[in-house]
């Protein structure tokens, strides 16, 4: 009696464990693979579902994404934005489950990635460099292609207003340095987008922010800027009030200085905007103590406008018609920097 028990309970045991097993199984597997997305980066995740992708589905994804985005969503939904400074490119689909990706991986690849980022309906994407993204919706999917600057346009220009939020620069009479430079660039930028040649502005700053010094020196090699110019406001040494007045522009002396150098960049700055603003010439200074001079990969110029220590020259950088002569002078220089070659 107890042998026959044992017998049937153990039977019972072993029919048991055979159908645990059978209906745990796609359990497992779901967990194997939980457990690959959990040991693998979302890059690795990218590469391994389009793979996968490639085999399953016959297709052939080059360097282009392809985001499935859901039925009724249209290409104005979506946005996507690109921070040139950091190289990071966000792209968001509204509404959508936290999961999302999670049962609609993002397929595709490119050479350019550095890092992947996804949560919700938010793709974070840090490239290796400067791109402009073009976009297309077909069906349900977004595909997202990378375009270098050279790509997209015929010239590359990098401005750089110096200092900016918790870096004042100057202060002189409760004026700062940091909302003179950014007066001037916005006005610079007005000049800039009404031009109709085909030239790709990237600006370290257009607000009251403060990039890294890295950050502003880099955004000339990652855009591969044809040229790349800084606007500063001067004092001097000891920061008193004195009667030294006008422009300078500082290069980097230590670089080639012969053909289109930053050498003669810096020449044609000095010219044309101590013609346009009537301003004194103080000559060029050697600028290699300087990082964003230094660790800058393109011709760069960094143009100390005029004299914060000066109390008429404060007075005109002050003043948005000052601001203005600054902005068509160096608006003039980059004009005569690239009809010269650069
Ligand atoms: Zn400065």
């Amino acid at each position: 009696m107890e042998e026959k028990i044992l017998k049937i309970s153990s039977l019972t045991l072993a029919v048991l464990i055979v159908t645990a097993l059978v209906a745990l199984r796609p359990f497992s597997e779901i967990n194997k693979r939980e457990e690959k997305r959990e040991q693998m980066s979302e890059l690795q995740m990218l590469a391994y579902y389009t793979e996968q992708a490639e085999e399953e589905e016959d297709i052939n994804f080059r360097q282009q994404l392809r985001v499935e985005i859901p039925s009724g969503m249209t290409e104005q939904d979506i946005s996507i934005e690109n921070n040139y400074v950091r190289q990071l490119i966000t792209i968001e689909i509204p509404g959508v489950e936290k999961d999302y990706f999670t049962s609609h991986p993002l397929l595709g690849r490119s050479n350019h990635i550095n890092d992947l980022y996804m949560e919700s309906g938010v793709i974070e994407i840090t490239m290796d460099a400067v791109y402009e993204v073009k976009t297309t919706v077909t069906g349900s999917y977004l595909y997202v292609d990378f375009l270098t600057p050279q790509q997209v346009y015929d010239k590359v220009v990098v401005i750089d207003a110096g200092h900016g939020g918790g870096a004042p620069g100057a202060i002189k009479q409760e004026i700062m340095e940091k909302d003179i430079n950014l007066a001037i660039v916005l006005q610079l930028k007005e000049l800039l987008d009404k031009n109709d040649r085909n030239i790709g502005v990237y600006y370290t700053r257009t607000e009251d922010t403060n990039p890294t010094f890295e950050q502003r020196a880099q955004l000339g090699g990652k855009s591969e800027a044809n040229l790349y110019i800084s606007v500063h406001s001067n004092s001097t040494t000891d920061g008193q009030m004195s009667s030294y007045n006008g422009t300078e522009v500082m290069y980097d002396e230590l670089k080639e200085e012969e053909g289109l150098s930053s050498k003669h960049l810096a020449q044609i700055c000095l010219e044309e905007i101590t013609g346009a603003m009537g301003s004194k010439n103080n000559g060029l200074t050697h600028g290699n103590g300087i990082y964003i001079i230094r660790n800058n990969e393109v011709p760069t110029a960094l143009i100390e406008v005029g004299f914060m220590t000066n109390q008429e020259e404060l007075n005109k950088l002050n003043s948005p018609e000052y601001q203005k002569q600054a902005a068509q002078g160096i608006y003039n220089a980059i004009m005569r920097a690239l009809d010269e070659g650069y």
